[in-house]
């Protein structure tokens, strides 16, 4: 059985910062990684929230310039699907598709997924018109009438932050009470140029190049209807990949990771990063904060084991 000091597991921003601390530690590591590395931001389009790049910078760029600045310390990657973990040994055992590697310390950073409507132009549309980011995108809608999906925290904030420069944006959500907290629902009515439509679901998303209309169905009546928008933000939650560490580590209620603010989980040896953790922010910037915390935490674990 192969054995490292430290294997990661998720090649995001979070999963390849993590890395390149490691390495740099001079730890013996390798980074498990099912698709592309990059993880998310790969999808996102461009990208001008990560400080250091004021013109912006592709998520494929910015992902491949993090996987080469690790692989260039050293770092070992591998294109595996984890499909268990378990305690043994003197630490870990991971189980790959067809391969167990052992590891004094794990750095979990597998990330979540958008939730989909399911929609028909759902999927043709992704960055050309939907978003599942307001915070990325939104700057791309300025004067313009989007629409934002969910009641959330996340949609309403969402909608919040469009307001402040698109013309109109509609809240879609499908039942007639906001899930966001009372402080949030309350600044959102307290806007204009917010308008809600309650009861209602997206049918389908229609444009050729780029998004040009939403069909709305009505959920009591089944009434269908139509809504021009250059934008549609989905924020019907996210989906944590954490199905794996169920049983083995604690998790909240929304099925992230619980640790601490040096990423430790609730066992010894395991780290976590980025999104995949409780009250995540979410951006890429916070996942490489994260990263660098949890191979420091790694690193000190493993010196005083
Ligand atoms: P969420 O709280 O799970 O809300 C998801 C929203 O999407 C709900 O309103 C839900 O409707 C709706 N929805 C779910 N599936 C749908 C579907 N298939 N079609 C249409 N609508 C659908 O997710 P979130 O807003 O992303 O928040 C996640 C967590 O992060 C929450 O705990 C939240 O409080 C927290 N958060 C906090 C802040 C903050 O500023 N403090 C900001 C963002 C997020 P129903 O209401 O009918 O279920």
């Amino acid at each position: 059985m192969k054995e490292y000091e430290v294997v990661i597991i998720g090649g995001g921003p979070a999963g390849l910062t993590a890395g390149l601390y490691a390495s740099r530690y001079g730890l013996k590591a390798i980074l498990l990684e099912r698709g592309l590395f990059g993880g998310q931001i790969v999808n996102a389009g461009e990208i001008h929230n990560y400080p250091g790049f004021p013109n912006g910078i592709s998520g494929m760029d910015l992902g491949q310039l993090m996987y080469d600045q690790a692989a260039k310390f050293g770092l070992q990657t591998e294109t595996a699907d984890v499909t268990g973990i378990k305690s043994g040994g003197t630490g870990f055992d991971i189980t790959m598709d067809d391969e167990t590697i052992s590891a004094k310390a794990v750095i979990i950073a597998t990330g979540s997924n958008y939730r989909k409507m399911g929609v028909d132009g759902e999927e043709r549309l992704t960055g050309r018109g939907v978003s599942y980011c307001a915070t990325c995108d939104g700057f791309l809608f300025k004067s313009k009438e989007v629409a934002v999906v969910g009641g959330g925290d996340t949609a309403v904030t969402d909608a919040l932050e469009l307001s402040q420069h698109c013309k109109t944006v509609y809240v879609i959500h499908r039942r007639d009470q906001l899930r966001a907290s009372e402080i949030v629902q309350r600044a959102a009515f307290s806007v204009d140029r917010i308008k809600f439509i309650w009861n209602s679901v997206v049918d389908r998303l229609e444009g050729q190049d780029k998004l040009e209309k939403v069909t709305i169905k009505d959920v009591k009546t089944g009434g269908t209807s139509e809504l021009s928008v250059s934008g549609v933000f989905v924020a019907i939650g996210l989906i944590p990949n954490s199905g794996l560490f169920k049983g083995f580590l604690e998790l909240d209620e929304a099925r992230n990771i619980v640790s601490d603010e040096v990423m430790h989980t609730s066992v010894p040896g395991i780290f976590t990063a980025g999104d995949i953790r409780r009250n995540s922010a979410r951006q890429v910037a916070t996942a490489v904060g994260d990263g660098a915390t949890a191979a420091r935490a790694a690193f000190s674990y493993l010196k005083e084991r």
